[in-house]
């Protein structure tokens, strides 16, 4: 190997762990002298219950219980906010997507970041008190569907709670970051990853896992918090009905399904929002997609397929089932239910009532009784094509033709399986009583595989990959780019009416905080932090955060004195697919980066780089059938990864710019497994050297096409 190949290797490597690009750590510029040690953190279900006791801390991954990302601090408010400015930042050592909400309790601030990491810094100044890697294998990350992202972390009685992306739950001790227990959550035989922030309830530390994609079975598991002992495991969809099911719940839900779906795993994962509710002492799950996608595939008679794409509650202490609402019956589109579920009281018909508050993928705003379950309003926050309402007598969505994708020609649905919102939390302001929502507009183009055959590697969707691709028609192309947009969406969830918007020129925003000083704050795609009054929707500030930011916002005080803090990095499930389609911002830097900010703060972040690569592929020589050939499987098994039709979106190499393209190191990457510490597998199970030879004659007609489209 060529000195010059070695390095490219190495450099491969770097960007795809992050390392050793940048010296992690705090920057600051206003002399903020360490002060706090790390501490106990000794915080309980009493603490969190009475969160409004103590508005300094964010002591949970919603701030309260009830997870509406409201807090009622105002020091910073409608009327000073032109005076807010950086008080400090701090480096990832990452440049994968961030998704974190970090935590603050008593000063100390908790975090994680890409690969399951966590870091405790101090929260007024950003010094570093302990950091945590877990040390997931880099060769894990090919089973996540949405890159290797982490939501956050639980704090409980002085120990920190992480969920691994190789399935793992992590007990850390507050004060020093040592793991004080471990246990395995999952069964390595399957794809199962965890992304999503555990909670703790009644000393139960609750956690869910991904993987609907990868062919897996979904269930929420409750540990004790001191052992790590497992509590109760619920599983959300059924198994083997040749096997004793878990519980009687499970057995009418099988009645459900029909055909064999335990052989496709059926899905239903549970991988993000699991919230509690005090009031009711109930717990409530979002259950995602099935598992394939498509229902004809893992349900050929049909069948509600329960309890996939629903709300479900359960008993905390227990783990058993109360009711069930589900808002997608026989999902076929990856519509998830797993969006971030919100408790509220709210007036509705000249009563206060309990309720949940949802968006998920499909575009409704549901409203739903918490103690029953009944729905008592479904409306589209969002434009929909795959139904016209929901029936209220039944609580089913009235779907319309092209829901099901019924003929050859690909049905172009709206949302498609990026949602009409995603993960990004949303928040709803008591003092408003509206709902301030990360929306998306982004479609899908649906159609049936021919013949499904799971794959041990790469997406098991049952659809076509290739038809679900931007086409390179420079109109067509020009047209579908213009339609994908995002808003900042006030909704009242009362009327179920819009009430303001605000327009972004990209999807995948950020998640939402609302304050009591009147204030939406939200990260956007393009690289900016921003605020808006909450009454109106009138913007009152921007700062420039250099990179995408789609994690939720969250503030504190220290000493009296408010921070707002946002976690910045680009990455998660659109930028890792969506290739073209998540450039709408154009292309920036990917910095992981903590960003706090105060009244006064004069901190400011260095200048950034922006590489320019310049594509220099070899001719295109390859037969057009081979080149269609390497579509197909460049789509089916390398563009979760590096991008709809060879383009990336941000976050991965781009293969186009690659300089493996006329090497026969390529076969020993795709093959042989050489970057394997960088989490590129080898694909020898699934592909064969004739297979990676279409696959890189693809790329190289893709690259041509690109230098010839700059032309
Ligand atoms: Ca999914």
């Amino acid at each position: 190997m060529s000195q010059r190949k070695l390095s490219m290797v190495a450099i491969a490597l770097a960007l795809a762990v992050g390392a050793g690009y940048a010296a992690p750590g705090l920057h600051h510029a206003d002399g903020a002298k360490p002060g706090a040690t790390a501490q106990r953190a000794g915080v309980n279900g009493a603490r969190i219950r009475n969160a409004d006791q103590e508005p300094g801390n964010w002591m949970s991954h919603g701030r309260t219980y009830s997870e509406q990302r409201f807090s009622p601090l105002k020091q910073i408010n409608d009327r000073n906010i032109g005076g807010l400015g950086l008080a400090w930042y701090y480096d990832l050592d990452t440049r994968r997507g961030q998704e974190a909400t970090p935590l603050v309790v008593d000063g100390v601030m908790y975090f994680t970041t890409a690969w399951s990491k966590v870091v405790a810094l101090e929260a007024a100044s950003g010094k570093r008190l302990w950091a945590y890697d877990p040390k997931v294998p880099p060769e894990w990350a090919i089973n996540a569907c949405c890159d290797v992202v982490n939501r956050g972390v639980a704090i409980w009685d002085g120990k920190v709670f992480v969920g691994t992306l190789d399935g793992r739950l992590v007990a850390l001790d507050a004060a020093t970051g040592k793991p004080v227990w471990e246990t395995l959550t999952i069964d390595r035989k399957f794809r199962y990853t965890i992304t999503g922030a555990p909670r703790v309830v009644k000393g139960k530390v609750l956690i869910g896992n991904g993987g609907a994609e990868m062919g897996v079975r979904g269930y929420v598991s409750a540990y004790d918090a001191e052992t790590g002992k497992l509590v109760w495991r619920f599983y959300t969809v059924p198994g083997d009905p040749s096997k004793p099911f878990e519980s009687s719940i499970l057995e009418k839900a099988a009645k459900t399904w029909s055909g064999e779906w335990w052989k496709y795993g059926g899905g239903g994962t549970v991988w993000d929002s699991i919230v509690y509710d005090p009031d009711l002492d109930l717990l409530y799950i979002g259950v995602g997609n099935g598992s394939p996608w498509d229902r004809r595939v893992r349900s050929p008679q049909g069948g509600d397929n329960l309890f996939l794409a629903s709300i479900v509650a359960l008993k905390p202490d227990t783990g058993e089932y109360v009711w069930h609402y589900q808002e997608s019956p026989g999902d076929s589109w990856d519509y998830t239910s797993s969006q971030q579920i919100i408790v509220a009281d709210i007036p509705i018909g000249g009563q206060v009532r309990k309720v949940l508050l949802h968006a998920p993928k499909n575009g409704f705003f549901y409203v739903l009784d918490r103690k029953s379950g009944e729905l008592i309003s479904a409306t589209p926050y969002t434009n929909i094509n795959w139904a016209t309402g929901v029936d209220m007598k039944t609580g089913r969505p009235i779907e319309t033709p092209i829901a099901r994708y019924p003929g050859s020609d690909p049905a172009p649905i709206i949302p498609g399986p990026g949602g009409a919102h995603n993960w990004q939390p949303m928040s709803y302001s008591p003092l408003t009583g509206l709902v301030y929502i990360p929306e998306q507009d982004t479609g899908f183009k649906y159609k049936a595989v021919e013949h499904f055959e799971p794959k041990s590697l790469g997406f098991n969707t049952a659809t076509d990959a290739v038809a679900a691709g931007l086409p390179q028609d420079p109109n067509i192309k020009k047209a579908i780019l213009a339609s994908v947009k995002g808003h900042l969406v006030a909704w009242d969830p009362v009327r179920q009416k819009q009430v303001w918007e605000v327009e972004r020129p990209a999807a995948w925003n950020g998640g939402i905080l609302t304050t009591a000083g009147n204030l939406v704050f939200q990260g956007t795609a393009g690289g900016n932090f921003e605020a808006y009054r909450a009454d109106t929707g009138e913007k009152l500030w921007s700062a420039p955060a250099q990179t995408g930011v789609m994690a939720g916002p969250m503030t504190y005080t220290v000493k009296g004195e408010q921070y707002v803090a946002v976690l910045a990095g680009w990455g998660g499930a659109l930028p890792l697919i969506a290739g073209e389609v998540a450039l709408k911002s154009g292309k920036m830097p990917n910095l992981g980066r903590m960003l706090v900010f105060k009244l006064g703060g004069k901190a400011s972040l260095p200048p950034a780089h922006m590489e320019q690569p310049v594509l220099h592929p070899p001719a295109s020589t390859a037969t057009p059938a081979t080149i269609h050939k390497g579509e197909q499987l460049f789509q089916s098994y390398c563009s979760n990864c590096h991008g709809d039709v060879a383009v990336s979106g941000g976050v991965l190499p781009d293969l186009r710019y690659s300089g493996m393209l006329d090497d026969e190191m390529w076969y020993g990457i795709v093959l042989g497994g050489m970057l394997k510490q960088a989490g590129m597998v080898s694909f020898a199970k699934e592909l064969s050297r004739e297979d990676a030879e279409t696959i890189r004659a693809y790329v190289i007609f893709r690259a041509n096409q690109s230098l010839a489209e700059t032309k």
